[in-house]
């Protein structure tokens, strides 16, 4: 029914003669005309041809965002003859991942994930994970496909990767990037002579760059065999072993295939016409983009927050309905304060005006209030999204017609000065402000307000710089090392990382205990990759783990907390402000914002009748503790898989905070601050001044020294997640370091 060709019928993506459930049919059914009005669908078969025969391995597709890539693609490749296995598709933010597989699964008819037998869509994000054996579609972070790659680096139960939103550069994208290339251009020995077939997914045209990319790998491997990292850690390779017969045999009734494709697959790489080429495949989706009108300020503004409350309620106002707005904030704070200024100003609308609702979006909201954004606003209403910069590629809403957008991000940068990751505000790039804009003209003629001037608009940069041209490398090492990658100097990077990049991290992992002198993977370190965390907070755990350190329950708590983005509440009044620091003093611990984490989590776990009212009381975040008691969860479970011992010997409360601070330092040395006899403080390693940021228990506070878990940069260096420690520790760690 839905298609011309038999060939296209295949793609339909139904099991033949497993009708869904009614409910689920119909559903299936009313989706049906919307995805094929997406420019994607004529390109189907386009699609399928470009990875059909044997040596057709990577295809490189462009299209813009909302053309319908990542939820159809995996569709259409569904039922190709080679696709016996299952199919993953990366995405580099958990939140498009999951809302990506709900609205796959709802497309095909199926149910989602692990709760319901026969369900063919899953995702898989860090702590969170929802699978089932008859999975044939799996979306995942790309974060989660490198710890799939650590127990099976030949990714043996897929049959094709979807790389999707390259053009994000993410270190993880540009990481898994590296590792395809090595497998689809290597032998296949460690895949049984199973092909990989690959697929690489762009928003924006520029993808000269990787198919040069996979051309030099084919080149020189044709030249020189690729190892495939055959030291890997392979300990789950059992596993993956039985779920790639278990799948292939599932899908044998499913899927009509001819028998052409895997026989006679060559060991090696066979060039056919002698050009690299030949393997690689491109496909360009037309694009519908209405035109924007775009809007700037005239002068520059000091606060955007303030400027899109303005731009919101003039659109509002001014414009008719429908049309929603999309409005793009730097992060979960910005987001919380706009969200709630727009709603006091909309009390104040007569009932002549339509009404208004604020819908939020970042990365840290629980997953059913994320969801909110897909649904149509109600009648005589204007929705509102106030996003951070996820939804700009990752996540497609419909009905915008008007995008605000404050020309800022919060991007994730190494400062040198600090030897560390900081989150910084900066200014986005011209091609991200484009890809806002182009919001606007999704499904009509649309506008923009860009809350900066057109000047300063010519002078923000071309392109945003790739992650790992930009940040902390030493989770990608670690990586690395732990599938076996022994000089990762010579890794096949899409965009090479300075030298003293990659050499800082490999001295930082030597701090750690993660590798040895000589540069290999310790078993600190194996344990280390295997957890959903950076090097550093994952040398916390470990540590947290030791007989004499015995605290690693206490540990998973705080880390927990550490992982999202704000406990508490932020208040906006200082009259609130006041309120709150009397309603929280009982969880304020004088070492510091750790134990205060420590307690605060245990203060709500241990609320056994009404969280959300305990949360309220003492101005916590109750969406983010729902999240903070999930990832509990998940890293007690992980634990105990890994085998980290949670001994619960009795320990007098002053023994316990020194156990956990010592662990604390253990990861975080150099993020060590002594303080100075003008009452500063400054970082050991390195001698720069940083101050404790407002926000931190320990804020105006003197101490001999400190310890902090990140860095924030406004207008100086700030230390978050600061916990007071004893200079004679700091030093022992710091001496044990350098030795
Ligand atoms: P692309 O990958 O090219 O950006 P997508 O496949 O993500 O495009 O999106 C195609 C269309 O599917 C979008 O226009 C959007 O309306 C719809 N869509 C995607 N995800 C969801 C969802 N979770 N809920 C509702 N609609 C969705």
């Amino acid at each position: 029914t839905q298609t011309k060709a038999p060939s296209v019928a295949r793609g339909t993506s139904e099991p033949k003669g497993k009708a869904p459930p009614g409910h689920l049919a119909k559903k299936r059914q009313e989706l049906l005309p919307i995805r094929q009005a997406l420019p994607i669908w004529p390109h189907a078969q386009e699609i399928r041809q470009a990875l059909r025969s044997p040596h057709k391995d990577v295809l490189l597709l462009v299209g813009e965002t909302g053309s319908g890539k990542s939820t159809q693609v995996p569709q259409f490749l569904l039922s190709e003859p080679w696709c016996t296995g299952q199919i993953a598709i990366t995405q580099p933010r958990r939140v498009a991942a999951i809302s990506l597989a709900r609205r796959v699964a709802d497309e095909m008819g199926s149910t989602l994930g692990s709760s319901s037998p026969g369900s063919r869509v899953g995702y898989s994000v860090r702590f969170d994970q929802s699978v089932s054996p008859s999975t044939r579609i799996k979306f995942l972070t790309e974060g989660m496909l490198l710890q799939e790659m650590l127990r099976d680096p030949w990714l043996r139960q897929y049959s094709v990767v979807v790389v999707d939103e390259v053009h994000e550069r993410s270190v993880n994208v540009d990481l898994v990037l590296g590792f395809l290339r090595n497998i689809v251009t290597g032998d296949k020995k460690g895949r049984g002579g199973k092909p990989l077939k690959v697929v690489v997914m762009s928003a924006t045209a520029d993808i000269e760059s990787l198919q040069k990319f996979f051309e030099d790998g084919y080149r020189s491997a044709s030249q020189h065999p690729i190892s495939n990292g055959e030291n890997a850690v392979t300990n789950g390779a059992e596993d993956s072993e039985s779920s790639w017969s278990g799948i292939s045999s599932s899908s044998e009734d499913e899927v009509p295939r001819s028998i052409t494709s895997n026989k006679g697959e060559p060991n090696g790489v066979q060039l056919e016409d002698g050009s690299p080429t030949a393997s690689i495949s491109q496909c360009h989706i037309k694009g519908r983009q209405y035109p924007v009108k775009t809007m700037y300020l005239p002068d520059p503004t000091q606060d955007f927050v303030e400027a899109a409350l303005n731009s919101i309620f003039q659109i509002h106002y001014k414009e008719p309905m429908p049309g929603d707005i999309l409005v793009f904030l730097t992060g979960q704070d910005t987001v919380e304060g706009l969200e709630k200024l727009v709603n006091e100003y909309a009390l104040g609308m007569g009932p002549e005006v339509p009404k208004i609702i604020t819908l939020p979006l970042f990365a840290a909201l629980p997953q059913h209030l994320q969801q909110r954004v897909f649904a149509p606003a109600p009648p005589k209403t204007r929705k509102v999204i106030l996003s951070t910069n996820i939804a700009e590629t990752s996540v497609t809403v419909t009905g915008v017609r008007f995008v605000v957008d404050c020309g800022k991000a919060k991007i994730k940068q190494f400062r040198n000065r600090l030897g560390l990751d900081s989150l910084l505000v900066k200014p986005i790039s011209q091609s991200a402000a484009i890809q806002r804009q182009g919001r606007a003209g999704r499904e009509a003629p649309g506008q923009c307000y860009r809350l900066y001037t057109e000047k300063d608009y010519s002078t923000l940069e071309k392109n945003t710089t790739p992650e790992i041209l930009r940040c902390d490398l030493s989770a990608a090492i670690l990586v690395m090392k732990a599938r076996g990658i022994s000089d990762v100097l010579n890794f096949p990077f899409l965009s090479q990382p300075p030298r003293e990049a990659l050499e800082k991290a490999l001295l930082q992992l030597l701090q750690l205990g993660a590798l040895s002198e000589a540069g290999e993977i310790s078993d600190v370190g194996r344990t280390i990759a295997k957890l959903p965390l950076t090097p550093t907070l994952g040398r916390c755990l470990v540590e947290a783990a030791k007989p004499e350190r015995n605290c690693l329950t206490e540990m998973i708590d705080i880390i927990a907390a550490l992982s999202v983005e704000n406990v508490f509440l932020n208040l906006v009044t200082e009259e609130k402000r006041e309120e709150a620091e009397v309603a929280r003093r009982q969880l304020y611990r004088r070492e510091g914002d750790h134990m205060t984490f420590l307690a605060t989590v245990r203060g709500y776990a241990e609320e056994k009748s009404d969280r959300k009212a305990w949360a309220e009381r003492h101005y916590v975040s109750h969406r983010a503790m729902q999240n903070v008691m999930d990832i509990r969860k998940q890293l007690r479970g992980l634990c105990g898989q890994l085998s980290l011992p949670a001994a619960d010997t009795e320990k007098s409360s002053e023994e316990l905070t020194a156990s956990v601070l010592q662990s604390l330092l253990r990861g975080f040395a150099a993020n060590t601050a002594r303080l100075m006899p003008d009452g500063s403080y400054r970082t050991l390693l390195g001698n720069q001044t940083i101050a404790i940021h407002p926000s931190s228990v320990l804020f105006g506070k003197k101490v001999e020294a400190i310890v902090f878990s990140e860095s924030v940069f406004t207008s100086r260096s700030y230390a978050r997640g600061v916990s007071a420690v004893r200079l004679d520790w700091v030093a022992g760690v710091l001496a044990g370091v350098d030795g």
